[in-house]
């Protein structure tokens, strides 16, 4: 008897020992990973869109690095068409940092109105230009650390300049097209620039960084549209799975 009531008080303290035990920490979800970032699929997207624009660029006119910096400043909200106009001649008039730094800014919101927001954008382009002077000897940056500090300057402005004019691989850049198209062909599932961009680095070679934005614009302004998309007319349609596809 004594043997066996031993025996049911060590079981009864194992069972104790055993409920009291503390269960295992519950393992992290998984952040699910768009399924179409498979790596054959990217690499499918990435020939179709070599096939459809293999020599896609920017679409911004410019002769130099600082001419596309103010180009892509003033590009916001706003087309490159019309920025284009403005252009052809707004740097016969001020043709170099100096010239928009010390420019009256009355008149340069004026010579720049036609492109929208032509207060904030004079800020911009002269503060960015008085950088360039005093800061960088009159030439725009070589990195994204240092044309980040430019007033009016983030990401999307500093991945067009440094690819575009110097060929530097700096990441990707991401306007309305990129971000609509990236979601679209379920190469993201963000909406914030910033995240799309890195998940974009992520799953893209390097080296197509550059080639990469400017052929996910192209396709943007001519078949994927926000509205009505031309999918009879796209050559990724049979990888892509939109919701909002129209055929
Ligand atoms: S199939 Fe349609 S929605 Fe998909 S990428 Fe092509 S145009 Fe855009």
């Amino acid at each position: 008897m004594a043997t066996k009531s031993k025996k049911k008080s060590a079981s009864k303290k194992q069972s104790v020992r055993t409920k009291s035990k503390p269960s295992k920490p519950a393992k992290a979800a998984k952040v699910a990973r768009p399924a179409g970032t498979d790596p054959k699929r990217v690499a499918a997207i990435l020939t179709k869109l070599d096939e459809a624009y293999p020599n896609a660029t920017c679409e911004l006119k410019h002769e130099n690095a600082f001419q596309l910096l103010i180009s892509t400043i003033l590009s916001a909200q706003c087309t490159d068409v019309r920025v284009n106009q403005v252009a052809e001649t707004l740097y016969k008039k001020y043709p170099d940092p100096k010239a928009f730094a010390y420019a009256t800014p009355s008149e340069l919101e004026q010579d720049i109105r036609p492109t929208g927001f032509f207060r904030n954008k004079t800020k911009s382009v002269m503060g960015a230009s008085k950088a360039i002077i005093e800061k960088f000897g009159g030439e725009v940056p070589h990195t994204m650390e240092e044309i980040l500090t430019l007033p009016g300057v983030a990401r999307k402005t500093g991945n067009v300049v440094l690819g575009t004019a110097y060929g530097i691989a700096s990441g990707v850049v991401v306007d309305t097209h990129v971000i609509r198209l990236s979601n679209r062909l379920d190469l993201t599932r963000n909406d914030d620039p910033k995240k799309i961009e890195q998940d974009l680095m992520h799953i893209i070679p390097k080296e197509k960084w550059i080639q990469f934005s400017h052929q996910l614009i192209w396709h943007g302004r001519r078949v994927c549209h926000a509205r009505k998309p031309k999918c009879i007319e796209c050559n990724m349609e049979s990888l892509c799975y939109a919701k909002d596809k129209t055929v």
